[in-house]
């Protein structure tokens, strides 16, 4: 069981990555530290559906 969830940056709010995580194992809302290409600098990315 996969989904997929889309990574938005904290800052500008755009949608800069897609991954896949285990609904089952990974329940809770993910934040993954990014290079965002918008902000040009590394910022907090959460998961958006
Ligand atoms: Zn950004």
């Amino acid at each position: 069981m996969r989904n997929i969830l889309t990574l938005s940056c904290t800052e500008c709010k755009r949608r800069n990555y897609s991954t896949t995580k285990n609904k089952r194992t990974t329940p809770d809302k993910l934040e993954f530290k990014k290079y965002c290409r918008f902000c040009r600098k590394h910022t907090v990315h959460k998961e958006t559906k």
